[in-house]
């Protein structure tokens, strides 16, 4: 068994150590005895996303995510897209997870296009929503906890029938207001979680890495891990947020 990773745009995305999140899904693939090949897409080049079975995509200043448009919108736009309806999993955080949308709309009114690709737009802010946050993750993401990091100026919001990642326990969220957290589209998911996210919570490591196996190979069940040193972390943290 192989499952073959493409990191987008580790050139512009990649704030807080999103990287990270590659690296983790790696090795909880290796620590099992499955082949991961890791590859990625810098900007300006084009080449076939079909052979991949999860792609990454970080965060990113408003500036980089500007210096992406011309990319998406060229082929690679579109193969991102048939990659997204062809069930392929992503791991898209903030800027990269905003990206997905149809649009961001700056707080002087100026509207730029996204990929297009869910239906959720972003509206920039004055105040940056910023600190450690926590949430539940909703079906069909599964019910555990997820706890992380934000910095964001956007806001974004899910357009009807597209399903948060999960609510909000502490912290802000999409947008601070509505408490959802992320986003779930087929096997889509996006969250602001920067930090890397996955390293503390192996749960959402381990459902992201299902989630890939499963389209790839059918019902392959993942073998646990001695995650005691990471459920620990993840306990710690969950408390310092909550009881903050
Ligand atoms: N530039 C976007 C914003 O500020 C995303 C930031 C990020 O990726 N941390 O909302």
């Amino acid at each position: 068994m192989t499952i073959r990773i493409c990191h987008l745009y580790p050139d512009a995305l990649n704030l807080y150590g999103d990287r990270g999140n590659v690296l983790c899904m790696q090795k909880r693939l290796l620590w099992r005895g499955i082949r991961c090949e890791v590859d990625s897409l810098k900007i300006g080049e084009t080449k076939s996303l079909s052979g991949y079975d999860i792609f990454f995509m970080g965060g990113g200043q408003d500036f980089e995510q500007e210096v992406l448009l011309r990319d998406l919108g060229s082929q690679n736009g579109q193969s991102i897209r048939t990659a997204i309806e062809d069930g392929k999993t992503f791991l898209c955080i903030c800027g990269g997870y905003q990206i997905l949308g149809t649009h961001y709309e700056t707080k002087e009114g100026r509207r730029c296009g996204f990929l297009g690709a869910i239906d959720l737009y972003t509206t920039g802010g004055d105040k940056r929503l910023i600190g450690n946050y926590a949430y539940r993750l909703e079906e069909p993401s599964g019910t555990e906890t997820v706890v992380g990091f934000e910095n964001h100026s956007g806001r974004t919001y899910l357009g009807k029938g597209v399903k948060p990642l999960g609510h909000v326990l502490k912290g802000f969220g999409n947008n601070g207001k509505d408490g959802t957290e992320g986003v779930r589209y087929k096997n889509v998911f996006g969250t602001y979680s920067h930090g890397p996210v996955l390293p503390k919570n192996p749960v959402l490591c381990d459902r992201i890495l299902s989630t890939a196996i499963h389209h790839k190979y059918g019902e392959e069940e993942l073998l646990p891990l001695e995650d005691a040193f990471e459920t620990a972390a993840h306990a710690k943290m969950l408390h310092r947020i909550c009881k903050s």
